[in-house]
């Protein structure tokens, strides 16, 4: 958990971070978060500042009107209402969102779409989601779940996606499906630390040669070195986001497309060719600015303090 003071202006005057232990259940998560937002109310308190709105970012489906977090494979949350228990754990007006429209909204509002109407915000890591923000709002889609851009279909009869479909964007061009494509490719995952060599588990990480997981910035680096298995893994994924981004373009007509998450952290490697690739793919469509994002992992805190106030 990523949590922080932020002033009305945007700027942050405290930050802590908390685990999560997820595999204590979902009851022992919502209690966790409800003790660290109290404390840091209390902090708030003690430093002389006057704590107004409190805002909660969780990743899966989001129902923000609602203030319940329906659905999240990763902390095991159904159905939890956590805005109203945390307005009543704490006393003060709450709101909830999701963690990647949040993000999108901070990188829209305070990051690299500062004063820009309309923006696509991207996360680029073990998956894919986007948030796409009007005016300093993200739309939440009709049952909170917008954004699912990793899951438009880019490859019919690709690799398949962890959503059982096969050929999803998040299955050619997230930063694990990356490395599990060039581990696959070049047979690094059969060479790794098991002891069998059988079946390459569930690829997240894949083997490197020598024992060590191969991730997607080892995979930019080999593409930029000339290795040719790694130039046409970096290559696909670069083809295939560009088609994501040109539905997303077709679809919202934004002034920028914000990519973050830790696949944006390859740089010129990554937006240099991306973007071409984007631009080729216009046709009568305006060309969106490509821009990655500026706020980092203080993004999501940032995105859940502007909701917070913005709800207030
Ligand atoms: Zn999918």
């Amino acid at each position: 958990m990523k949590c922080a003071l932020v002033r009305p202006d945007g700027s942050t005057v405290h930050t802590e971070r908390h685990p999560t232990d997820a595999g204590r259940g979902p009851d022992a998560v919502v209690e966790t978060i409800l003790d660290v937002a109290e404390g840091l109310a209390g902090k708030a308190r003690a430093d002389g500042l006057d704590p107004v709105a409190l805002g909660i970012a969780v990743p899966g489906v989001v129902d923000e009107a609602a203030g319940v977090a329906v659905w999240s494979a990763n902390v095991g949350f159904r159905d939890v209402p956590l805005r109203d228990l945390a307005a009543a754990r704490l006393g003060l007006p709450t709101a909830l969102g999701h963690d990647v429209r949040v993000g999108g909204l901070a990188e829209a509002r305070l990051g690299a779409g500062r004063g820009t109407g309309h923006v696509l915000f991207v996360a680029i890591g073990t998956g894919i989601a986007a948030a796409h923000v009007v005016d300093g709002v993200a739309a939440t889609g009709a049952h909170g779940a917008a954004g699912e851009i990793g899951h438009i279909l880019v490859r019919p009869g690709g690799p398949r996606c962890g959503c059982g479909r096969d050929g999803c964007l998040e299955a050619v061009a997230s930063a694990s499906a990356i490395a599990r494509r060039y581990a696959e490719a070049t047979g690094a995952g059969l060479t790794g630390t098991g002891p069998t060599g059988a079946a390459g588990g569930d690829g997240l990480a894949g083997g490197g040669l020598a024992g060590t997981p191969t991730s997607a910035a080892d995979v930019a680096d080999r593409a930029a070195a000339g290795e040719p298995a790694a130039a046409q893994v970096w290559a696909e994924a670069v083809e295939a986001l560009a088609d994501g981004l040109a539905t997303g373009q077709s679809l919202y007509d934004v002034e920028a497309v914000v990519v973050g998450g830790g696949l944006a952290q390859a740089g010129p490697r990554l937006f240099d060719p991306l973007r071409a690739a984007l631009h080729e793919r216009m046709t009568f469509h305006r060309r969106p600015r490509l821009a990655a994002a500026a706020l980092g992992d203080e993004a999501g805190c940032l995105g859940a303090a502007l909701l917070a106030l913005d709800a207030r």
